[in-house]
């Protein structure tokens, strides 16, 4: 499962080859759980029974363990759970402390560090709750927030106040309340259920939950945001797929940040998805050594099209308390998207966006290819860095004068 980062002369490999092997789709094998039957491997509820969760266990199942991975394990049941799928856990690469799977699922010591500027509820969703376990942010919109349950934990969750319930939050989710608001509330159009994962619930609760949903006449469209998909992608069987596509449009959003995360059994459990009718997006974080490299991001995106998935946002971490050694800069973000832009199928080019801090919304953003606006024109910059202007009246409408490039020089 490793990337191969040398060469035959133990060089770094060039770009492109180092492109292609991210892209690469493999199994995430057995590891150390090859004596397991078939059956019980390909059954999620086989893997969620077995998942790592105490330090104990990831010393024995990682003997590279560090003593700061030690120490972040022992401290992770006061924060947010230490949780991995032994499916998810085949990612990691030992020998690798930087791992980009190992950094997102294995806790470290630096998550008790707080900056000023951190915050539990980065988001400000609970100011936005007008009911336990809803979150009325934007106006036709709503997210549902079905469990604080997941496969595995996210070092990096802006949900971790609650998620896994470490540090006491007790969520409780109320059906009927949050039901009932929608149901009063005739401008929400759109439902997202998340949690914690969605997909966690079994199938009849889960079919109860959205035919109760899709009995309100004026809820139109469905979302389910999950990352069961990736990290555990044996839940995704035929009979979820046959239910789910009793409530369409219902789109799934699936949560990736690495292209190793796109196994062959990913790749399967999507395609499944897919076949049943459900468009799906993907949404990534830009992380620290995990994917804040225009080659891996290109990788990432890339690969998601070939699963049937449109790379949908990417997301600015939040300030979440203890994320600062996970988190990349802005300008490191604005850089990824200027090598995607024109430089890769527009539809793998996700959206960089920020959640506006303490609950201000999702906000674009964007590498700067609008060099200037004025009373007759507007220059625009290409992913070649070429400038062009585009002649238009100050009231939008079209001057007259032919489209050009411009050179250089005019510009300074
Ligand atoms: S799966 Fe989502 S909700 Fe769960 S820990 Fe990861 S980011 Fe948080």
């Amino acid at each position: 499962m490793k990337e191969d980062k040398s060469s035959a002369n133990g060089e770094e490999p060039p770009s492109g080859h180092r492109l292609q092997l991210l892209k690469e789709f493999h199994s995430a094998g057995r590891g150390y759980w090859h004596d397991v039957s078939d059956a019980d491997w390909n059954d999620w509820r086989w893997q969620l029974k077995h998942r790592i969760t105490t330090a104990e266990q990831l010393q024995k199942f990682l003997p590279t363990l560090t003593p700061e991975e030690f120490a972040g394990a022992k401290l992770a049941n006061t924060k947010l759970a230490l949780a991995i799928t032994p499916y998810f856990f085949n990612l990691i690469d030992p020998a690798d402390e930087n791992c980009p799977v190992r950094l997102q699922v294995i806790p470290k010591l630096a998550e008790t560090q707080t900056a000023p500027w951190e915050m539990s509820d980065p988001c400000g969703e609970d100011s936005h709750s007008p009911v336990s376990g809803l979150v009325h942010r934007y106006p036709d919109r709503v997210l549902f927030l079905v469990t604080d349950r997941c496969a595995a934990y996210c070092r990096y969750c802006t949900r971790s106040r609650l998620v896994s319930n470490a540090s006491g939050y007790d969520f409780h989710p109320e059906f009927d309340r949050q039901i009932e608001y929608i149901a009063q509330h005739p401008e929400i159009r759109d439902v997202l259920l998340s949690g914690g994962d969605p997909l966690l619930l079994s199938d009849d609760k889960l079919e109860n939950l959205l035919s109760r949903l899709r009995a309100i006449p004026h809820v139109e469209f469905l979302r389910i945001g999950s990352r069961i998909p990736t990290f555990l992608p044996q839940r995704i069987t035929p009979e979820l797929c046959a239910m789910l596509k009793k409530f369409h449009p219902l789109f799934v959003s699936i949560h990736s940040n690495h292209p190793r995360e796109l196994t062959t059994e990913v790749r399967d459990a999507v395609g499944r998805l897919a076949d049943a009718g459900i468009p799906l997006g993907n949404q990534s974080v830009l992380l620290k050594h995990v994917n804040d490299d225009p080659t891996v991001m290109k990788a990432l995106v890339q690969k998601l099209l070939m699963c049937r998935v449109k790379p949908y946002y990417l997301y600015q971490c939040d300030l979440i308390s203890g994320s600062a050694h996970l988190r990349a800069s802005v300008s490191k973000g604005l850089e990824i998207m200027e090598q995607l832009r024109g430089h890769t199928t527009g539809y793998a080019v996700p959206q960089y966006v920020i959640d506006a801090p303490g609950g201000g919304g999702k906000v674009p953003i964007n590498p700067e290819y609008v060099v200037c606006r004025n009373a007759g024109r507007v220059l625009i910059r290409n992913y070649e860095g070429k400038v062009f202007e585009y002649p238009e009246a100050p009231d939008g409408t079209p001057t007259g004068k032919p489209p050009k490039e411009i050179e250089e020089p005019q510009l300074v």
